[in-house]
């Protein structure tokens, strides 16, 4: 019998939570990530996982070092804007909460990262009063080596290492994105192309009946990044164990 998910974990896009989120996949949990593991900017892919599954909890893990903090940060400390997806996916929600106080909420990119956690867990309390929700921030204070790229799929619970084996991109630098609709993925496209000069995205099929569906989406995000000509994306599919299992 397949196994139901009943847990929805929402971890960072950053490569470093690559081997501390497949260190807590138990194989019953669908992962989610996003820039700064920011709960409003998934709430769409939110609703809709919890509509299709029996869902009890939700966990939801930040981390220290966060770049798209730090880029979040630089923006809110000079009174910047950002792009209307960034601005929508990530920035918002500190910008909201804090209307022109800012440098007095949160004077380092860090204490973003904790005052964003505590806006996330009040978030996902108040849309889902009935699930468990637990939250640890993550410890990554090391810098990602290597060529920087990123995987673009729906929310799974296939493990990095096995996806970042069968795309063969490198799993300890290799950022990740998953939404339900690949257009929300606009916001960490943008940010890593723009703050970690990705230029190379993967989207990766996890089930090939969304093929269709998944390709007009990227056509929807190539129109978008029409004016950033060096941004390269692919389609690739994979296939997890128990397809794998199925077709043997
Ligand atoms: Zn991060």
């Amino acid at each position: 019998m397949e196994v139901q998910p009943n847990k929805i974990a929402i971890i960072c896009m950053d490569a470093r939570m690559n081997r501390i989120a497949d260190s807590i996949n138990d194989g019953r949990t669908i992962f989610v990530r996003t820039a700064a593991a920011n709960p409003p900017g998934v709430i769409n892919t939110l609703n809709s996982l919890t509509e299709k599954n029996s869902i009890s909890s939700i966990f939801y893990m930040p981390h220290n070092d966060c770049g798209a903090c730090k880029f979040t940060h630089a923006i809110m400390s000079k009174g910047e804007g950002s792009t209307q997806e960034i601005e929508k996916g990530l920035i918002s929600t500190i910008r909201s909460y804090s209307k022109n106080n800012y440098s007095n909420i949160c004077r380092s990119p860090d204490d973003l990262s904790i005052k964003l956690q505590e806006l996330g867990i009040n978030f996902i309390q108040h849309h889902y009063p009935t699930m468990a929700v637990s939250s640890r921030m993550a410890d990554t204070s090391y810098q990602v080596t290597g060529e920087k790229r990123m995987i673009l799929s729906r929310p799974s619970s296939m493990k990095y290492s096995e996806m970042c084996s069968q795309l063969e991109l490198p799993y300890d630098s290799t950022y990740v994105s998953q939404h339900t609709n690949l257009i929300e993925s606009l916001c960490d496209i943008q940010l890593s192309s723009s703050a970690l000069h990705i230029t190379n995205f993967t989207v990766a099929i996890i089930d090939d009946s969304e093929r269709q569906k998944i390709e007009d989406e990227v056509a929807v995000i190539r129109d978008a990044l029409k004016h950033v000509p060096q941004i390269d994306i692919s389609i690739e599919e994979v296939n997890t164990t128990a397809e794998r299992e199925k077709i043997r």
